[in-house]
């Protein structure tokens, strides 16, 4: 039988087990990039509590970040938790308005899209 590994999603966090021979994306976010392959044997992993899974996980993610850990450990930052979250929570807020923006554009391409169909069914009625 082939060995097993956790894999975890750099971008969402979502995390499961595999077989080591696969390259996982994520099924969760559909992340282009394949799911990193947690650097310890699985029952170790699975040993771990939620909490302990969360926190190796959390840190790996932001490895994985330089710009984000550049930031977090400026030297005044590095135990100043209260800016790190400050910090993460505006990046939550303009990701939402982002999303705000995006759904209110696909919102006003649907109904546009609709508008142009029973205009065309209008002229089609009319026209003849
Ligand atoms: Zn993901």
């Amino acid at each position: 039988m082939r060995e097993l590994a956790a894999f975890y999603c750099p971008r969402c966090g979502y995390y499961a087990y595999y077989q080591t021979s696969r390259h996982p994306q994520c099924p969760r976010c559909h992340s282009q990039e394949t799911m990193h392959m947690v650097r310890m044997h699985y029952k170790e992993f699975m040993d771990m509590s939620c909490q302990e899974r969360d926190d190796y996980l959390g840190n790996e993610i932001l490895k994985h970040n330089p710009s984000l850990m550049e930031r977090l450990t400026e030297p005044h930052k590095k135990y100043n938790s209260r800016e790190i979250i400050a910090e993460m929570n505006m990046e939550i807020m303009r990701l939402d308005t982002e999303n705000k923006v995006l759904s209110d554009t696909i919102k006003w391409m649907h109904d546009t899209i609709w508008e142009m169909i029973r205009e065309q069914k209008k002229a089609e009625q009319t026209g003849k």
